[in-house]
């Protein structure tokens, strides 16, 4: 639903009519309400507003065809992450292709700022968003969600995907600002997939 912006002009002299207006426009809503079912508010959280396909909400870890995490513990996504609210372990795969995997993934979602910039970052669309964002717990502890809650995120059915990573332009100086970092902080420089695009500096 396409929200309604009203400019309002503080200057105006206060009086009579901005009284009457105000009444108009609370018993026009109060009506419509009323007789023709046309209410401005939503029956949360039965109801939720629908937001746009590059939402940023909780994210979600997708899983490769047999179901292990698609992610190869790069550190990426950590690395480039301005709240510093991504925590990795990395454990090795037998296989040569993928080498690791995340033994620990965990975001904390309190500290998260909903940027992007890890989805950016990835270079394996392993991490993307959802359009859900109902943050609720009774501590803190419950708020920083871990690798078997993030890919098991049963929301991306009832809300749909969020933000992920597309052709767009955006992603290369995120992908650059990690790779630098990763550089200068830990000497690493991290091999690319083959068939993905190289980063230059
Ligand atoms: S959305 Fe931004 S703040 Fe949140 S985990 Fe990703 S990079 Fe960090
Ligand atoms: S950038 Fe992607 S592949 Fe690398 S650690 Fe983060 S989620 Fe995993």
């Amino acid at each position: 639903m396409a929200a309604t912006v009203v400019t309002v002009d503080r200057n105006v002299k206060a009086g009579v009519m901005p009284i009457l207006r105000g009444h108009w426009v609370t018993l026009t809503a109060f009506f419509k309400s009323l007789f023709l079912g046309r209410s401005s508010t939503i029956q949360y959280p039965e109801e939720n507003r629908p937001v746009s396909e590059r939402y940023r909400g909780i994210h979600i870890l997708t899983a490769r065809e047999d179901g292990s995490p698609k992610c190869v513990a790069c550190y990426m996504c950590a690395t480039v992450c301005p709240a510093e609210c991504i925590f990795i372990e990395a454990g090795e795969r037998p296989e040569k292709t993928i080498e690791k995997y995340p033994t620990r993934f965990e975001i904390d979602l309190l500290r998260c700022v909903y940027c992007g910039f890890c989805v950016d970052a990835c270079p394996e669309e392993a991490i993307i968003m959802s359009r859900e964002n109902n943050l609720v717990g009774t501590s803190r502890a419950d708020l920083v969600i871990d690798r078997d809650r993030l890919m098991a995120r049963g929301e991306l059915v009832e809300h749909g995907g969020g933000y992920r990573p597309d052709d767009h332009d955006v992603r290369r100086p995120v992908r650059i600002a990690a790779l630098e970092r990763l550089k200068q902080e830990h000497g690493i420089v991290p091999g690319m997939p083959e068939g993905r695009e190289t980063p230059r500096s």
